[in-house]
């Protein structure tokens, strides 16, 4: 068995043509049941080892999986990554001259290897308590119907995104923002071209980088998720205008845009161009909104609208700004002198966009308020990112940056230190003002989850801690120690 030449990346998110897979002699794990033939799932529990192919003459398999899976070349099989993103699909190009020579040099249990989204299907099910349901459930079902199927829960807030993006072969924020844009009747309502809207949303998620641990095209899908979420929230929900929304899901879709994968201070100290072009205020966030209007321009997703440009820019640019956690003071004590005051009136334009800014701000620190198994994952992604900031910072003998040295900083202490003095308060007022079933899962899970990390400190560690989360107002936010 040898390897063959490169094929093509086919996209999962859409059924592979049939045309396409006789051409190529390609086989695709992703579209089963018809695929294997057998409509009766006990059939292709039976045949789930088995690969066939449409005609004898077809010398080249093309294998997509999701999940980061190795075979060892011995057992025939070159594996070769694609794609920045460890979790996109990982292509096996094989050249194999009948079906018996493949099934006959892999033992089952490798096989069954192939089909890792199944395990992680089942993995993640287990995490989140839901039934455990036979793995032949899943076999009459490809990735896109898993994907869709998923996209009717996209309001709930235990939507897993990192399931999402391996189902979508790591288009989450491609498929979520179309599906949104769709789903709220924006596309209709604003007369938007496709082809324009898809290119936009293309261009969006390459513009992430996606060998950032933390702020990459996954983080922004995971907040225009959230920031769905709150947008259906009654008092939201009833007041906003189409207008609001669009806005408001354009700016979590591109709220981190070209993020490079470190902070504020460290552009301003290594003199980077950024920081001199927005002499050195919101920096990222002046980056990643002129970067959003860039690809707004360049796609002209609005041209064919007489308020186009200014309008949107401007708006767009102040929602964007507002996720400058080194302002997060400012529009946290704004936020409470109105609800103290109880003088929102969100039938006041400039009312509504404020409330509109203090949900993107939600939906970009929500983090610590999702279930444990995901935001244990992201806290794990974020302290690598400022790790390797960190690491970069001590190879060229900069002063490290807080919360980004590995020695003396660990998951658990940066993370209870960002919820105390960060989170806890925003979602606190964000609770004063939208008391819903939502509202107070999320400062739920935020208790649990911060009970997790403590339960993980070091004990000598426990009593500062304790004395750190007696008297939250009474310590500065760490600057620009958690730029998202
Ligand atoms: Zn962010």
């Amino acid at each position: 068995m040898e390897v063959c030449y490169q094929l093509p990346v086919l996209p999962l998110d859409r059924p592979v043509p049939k045309h396409v897979l006789s051409r190529r002699g390609a086989i695709s794990f992703s579209s089963s049941s018809s695929l294997f033939g057998a409509p009766d799932p006990r059939q292709l529990s039976q045949r789930r080892g088995a690969i066939s192919y449409d005609s004898s003459d077809q010398t080249a398999l093309y294998i997509r999986m999701l999940g980061d899976v190795r075979v060892r070349s011995q057992v025939g099989f070159e594996p070769e990554r694609r794609g920045s993103h460890p979790y996109l699909g990982c292509l096996l190009k094989l050249s194999l001259t009948s079906h018996a020579e493949l099934v006959g040099s892999i033992p089952a249990r490798r096989i069954r290897r192939l089909f890792s989204f199944q395990r992680h299907l089942l993995t993640s099910r287990l995490l989140r308590g839901t039934p455990h349901l036979s793995p032949l459930h899943f076999l009459d079902e490809d990735y896109c119907g898993q994907a869709k199927c998923m996209l009717e829960k996209v309001g709930s807030w235990n939507f897993d995104i990192f399931l999402f993006d391996r189902l979508t072969n790591g288009n989450s924020l491609i498929s979520l923002t179309l599906y949104l844009l769709t789903h709220y009747g924006l596309i209709e309502l604003f007369q938007l071209d496709m082809v324009k809207v898809r290119r936009f949303l293309v261009l969006v998620q390459e513009d992430y980088h996606n060998h950032n641990p933390y702020h990459n095209s996954v983080h922004a899908a995971d907040v225009t998720q959230a920031m769905h979420c709150y947008l259906k929230e009654p008092k939201l929900a009833k007041s906003l205008t189409s207008c609001d929304v669009l806005l408001g899901l354009l700016a979590a879709a591109t709220h981190d845009l070209d993020h490079p994968g470190v902070n504020q201070p460290f552009l301003v100290k290594t003199n980077h161009y950024l920081a001199a072009l927005y002499r050195n205020t919101s920096v990222l966030e002046n980056h990643h909104w002129r970067s959003a209007v860039g690809l707004l321009r360049e796609t002209e997703l609005f041209s064919h609208l007489p308020t186009e440009d200014r309008y949107v820019s401007r708006q767009l640019g102040s929602l964007i700004l507002a996720t400058d956690i080194s302002r997060q003071n400012e529009y946290l004590s704004k936020f409470r002198t109105h609800l103290d005051q109880e003088d929102l009136c969100l039938g006041n334009t400039s009312h509504r966009h404020f409330v509109l800014q203090m949900a993107l701000k939600c939906a970009d620190i929500c983090n610590p308020c999702r279930p444990w198994e995901l935001s244990k994952q992201w806290s794990e992604k974020v302290t690598e990112e400022f790790f390797h900031q960190g690491d970069i910072e001590k190879k060229h003998k900069l002063e490290v940056s807080p919360l980004c040295d590995s020695e003396t900083n660990s998951i658990a202490d940066v993370q209870i230190g960002f919820m105390t003095y960060v989170v806890e308060p925003l979602f606190a007022e964000w609770a004063r003002f939208s008391d819903t079933r939502l509202s107070q899962t999320m400062l739920g899970h935020l208790c649990l989850n911060k009970a997790s990390w403590n339960a993980m400190q070091p004990e000598e560690a426990e009593g500062e801690q304790a004395a750190a989360t007696e008297e939250p107002s009474s310590r500065a936010l760490p600057q620009g120690s958690q730029e998202c």
